[in-house]
């Protein structure tokens, strides 16, 4: 790639400049200079993207499902025929590695595909009613402009699922962009666009991280703004929480995580073992899904832990845009240091540690803490990075206390043989996914995605999501006159 990538506002199926003619640059990761420039909404461009939304809204409404599916799967083909610079972007922006950002555009894809199925589902229902001669029958309406603030860390299959199946019930929408990845982002508007959606359905707002706080109170607020979905951190999402109560909208939380996955003593340690890797280091662990807690039953711990330790060995990290590592970077230096202070942290109070955590930068191999106890930060707080710790549990009953002892609650692995043994863990661990025998990362477009406790609330994918973006309405007929008192 040569030069920065610019990014405009998408407003009206417009390319825009700033009201103010303002642009912020973010700088990649990999200490090579600006990877994008983008326009800096202004709180006055983010009432013309809602307000762009909301004209666009009636026509979309009207259009019927299967116009709506022949765009949804359109756009599918032409994010994947892109694949090769939504590569590019994401490795620029983020340091992602190509492993990585290929499986956010397969995924993103897919969303499109399952959004697309899903507009001939918008279903009501009819109930009987206790009233002689009355027909009672529910229907489902589009909520309006549907606001979706996405993250960088799978910012194509977020951007995407912020947008999908609220566009499939006939809402239009604007995506606020990450800071961190405006290119990427801006470029999943510019994929339906050009796969024909009509002027206004779609629109992207980018904007300077010192304005992040108002363009999006200025979105929430927005009267053609019906619904609300955010995927980010628990601390933004308290934010977000409280402005759309103040409006009375509802909101869709996807917010932090610090999944366990239990092992226990009669599990297939290979495969325990496997989960464990790819849970814990997929894109250098910065997931939402991310295998944080390995607790693992006394009798198989010491032969998990050094099978385990060979695997994290061979996890190095390189420059995605050189060499095809196994990990790519950690989105920024603040992240390294963070996460590096959260290992200083462990390891002063007894935590015996492997891999390289000292190697200054980006590049930030896989590395694992044992012996983690609850005095630790990392026992507790995300770390959002290529750190996962282990925890002893002396039986089973133990395991479930250590993996409910977190604020969290997104999703969660049981490791065992035994199938009645593990449902009996899994109806016990408080999340809102749990795997037996898969790893905590799973993601499926069709699936009910979400969590409880502090990780949000409301599900998106599949039927779910359909309650999530539509209005649901009560319709009766009286066929008799009634004899009211
Ligand atoms: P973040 O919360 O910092 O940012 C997310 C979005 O919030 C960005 O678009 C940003 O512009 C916006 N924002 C930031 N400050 C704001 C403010 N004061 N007011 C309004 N909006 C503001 O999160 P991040 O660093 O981009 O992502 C990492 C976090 O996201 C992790 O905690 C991770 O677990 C979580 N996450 C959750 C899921 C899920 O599905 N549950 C998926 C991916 C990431």
């Amino acid at each position: 790639m040569s030069g920065p990538l610019d990014v405009a506002l998408l407003i009206g199926g417009e390319d825009r400049a700033a009201s103010d003619g303002a642009t912020f640059e973010r700088h990649g990761p990999l200490g090579d200079g600006v990877a994008s420039r983008a326009a800096a909404a202004t709180v006055a461009d983010a009432d013309a993207a809602a307000a762009a939304a909301g004209a666009a809204l009636p026509a979309w409404a009207a259009l019927g499902p299967n116009a709506r599916r022949r765009l949804l799967l359109d756009a599918a083909d032409a994010m994947e025929a892109r694949a090769v610079d939504f590569i590019a972007c994401m490795a620029a922006e983020t340091g992602a590695s190509a492993g990585w950002a290929g499986f956010n555009v397969h995924l993103g894809a897919g969303l499109l595909r399952e959004a697309a199925a899903l507009t001939t589902q918008v279903k009501g229902e009819t109930i009987p009613s206790d009233r002689p001669g009355c027909h009672a029958m529910t229907v489902r309406r589009p909520a309006g402009v549907v606001l979706g603030i996405a993250p960088w860390n799978a910012p194509v299959i977020l951007g995407v699922r912020a947008i999908a199946t609220p566009l499939a019930c006939g809402n239009t929408v604007v995506l606020k962009a990450s800071e961190q990845c405006p290119a990427t982002h801006r470029l999943i508007g510019a994929v339906l666009r050009d796969a024909g959606f009509p002027a206004g359905v779609v629109n992207v707002i980018t904007n300077a991280p010192k304005d992040a706080g108002a363009v999006v109170a200025a979105l929430v607020r927005h009267p053609a703004v019906r619904r609300i979905n955010f995927t980010g951190s628990t601390h933004v999402g308290r934010i977000i929480a409280t402005l759309a109560a103040q409006e009375l909208k509802p909101c869709l939380l996807e917010l932090g995580g610090k999944a366990p996955m239990v092992v226990l003593d009669d599990a297939d340690l290979d495969a325990a073992v496997a989960a464990a890797g790819f849970g814990a280091y997929m894109n250098s662990g910065q997931i939402c899904m991310s295998t944080e807690r390995i607790i693992l039953e006394q009798p198989i711990a010491a032969a998990f832990v050094a099978r385990f330790r060979e695997r994290v060995a061979g996890l190095v990290a390189g420059d995605p845009r050189r060499e095809n590592a196994p990990l790519g970077s950690v989105v920024d230096e603040a992240t390294a240091d963070r996460i590096r202070h959260l290992v200083a942290d462990a390891v002063d109070k007894g935590a015996a540690v492997y891999g390289d955590w000292l190697r200054p930068g980006t590049l930030m191999p896989a590395i694992l803490l044992d012996g983690v106890t609850p005095d630790m930060r990392i026992y507790a707080e995300e770390s959002f990075g290529p750190v996962t710790t282990i925890l002893r549990a002396a039986d089973e009953e133990e395991a479930v206390r250590i993996a409910n002892d977190t604020e969290y609650g997104l999703t969660s692995a049981v490791f065992s043989q035994n199938i009645a043994r593990a449902l009996r863990v899994a109806e016990r661990i408080e999340a809102g996914m749990v795997h037996i025998n898969g790893a905590t990362v799973h993601d499926e477009a069709q699936m009910p995605f979400g969590g409880t406790k502090s990780s949000g609330y409301g599900r998106f994918g599949g039927e779910a999501g359909i309650a999530e973006f539509t209005e649901l309405k009560w319709i009766t007929i009286d066929t008799q006159t009634p004899h009211w008192p």
